[in-house]
């Protein structure tokens, strides 16, 4: 068994809520040696704390707010980030980031709440847990405002061009891939870019609920994604790197563990 590290998953998310203690059973079955669960929302990284605190050594929490909600950070939300950005079972800050794609918040609100958990990341010292989709050249804006403030910080869930890519790697930031990669009809792109990362800088997650890989044989009844499936997303990166499985499973979890500082 490959011990693997699931760097994404919003097991706050409610439909893991009837059988969760199923689900990490599932996951330590499938090798999955620690799962970070992502807080997206005020109430989400409170939750994602609590399960962290809940199942010590297996689960760790980030804190923050994901740019759909950015219309809602305000000076309370910034006090509760940075108050749960204190406590050792969280270690990165956000989700958080630009998301021009669906925009459920305006422009100037994402890059105002961004800015602000990018301002917390300085001050905590604790690593950035990234969302870019759509937005690409304000989000490098930010970045490049606060590059040399900030230390470790991870592009997650990566679906950009090779450009993109590129321009991440530069300012010295982490990649992290999902099953969108299994995705023939909108992922095929990235089989072509993983080799291009460091593997020192690649790291492996689900995004469960979402993202369940689309090649999974047989196709689960439901809908829903779970770390289980982790095993599914690092051998679909091997692939797409050439190299053998057993060194993208070490070198991720090499990788998240320096990213983490996971004990
Ligand atoms: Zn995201």
């Amino acid at each position: 068994m490959m011990p693997l590290i699931d760097i994404g998953a919003n097991l706050t998310h409610e439909s893991f809520r009837a059988d969760f203690d199923a689900v990490l059973a599932r996951a330590r079955d499938a090798g999955v040696e620690r799962i970070v669960v992502t807080g997206a929302s005020a109430a989400g990284s409170r939750a994602a704390l609590a399960l962290a605190r809940a199942h010590p050594d297996y689960l760790h929490a980030t804190a923050g707010v994901h740019p759909h909600h950015a219309i809602d950070y305000d000076d309370a939300t910034d006090a509760l980030l940075r108050e749960l950005v204190a406590a050792p079972e969280v270690v990165a800050v956000g989700e958080t980031g630009l998301d021009y794609h669906r925009n459920h918040s305006p422009h100037a609100a994402q890059v105002e709440a961004f800015e602000r958990q990018l301002a917390i990341a300085a001050d905590c010292g604790k690593p950035l847990f990234l969302h870019q989709r759509d937005a690409h050249a304000d989000f490098l804006s930010c970045i490049d405002r606060w590059r040399a403030r900030i230390g470790r910080a991870v592009v997650h869930c990566f679906t950009g061009e090779r450009d993109e890519l590129l321009a991440c790697l530069d300012r010295d930031l982490h990649i992290g891939i999902t099953g969108w990669i299994c995705d023939e009809r909108r992922g095929a792109h990235l089989r072509d870019l993983v080799g291009l990362i460091p593997a020192d800088r690649l790291m492996i997650e689900t995004d469960a609920p979402y993202l369940l890989p689309r090649d999974l044989v047989p196709k689960p009844s439901h809908r829903r994604n779970e770390p289980m499936y982790l095993a599914h997303v690092c051998a679909a990166v091997a692939a797409a790197r050439g190299e053998p499985v057993e060194v993208t499973a070490a070198t991720t979890r090499a990788t998240a563990h320096a990213f983490f500082g996971l004990g």
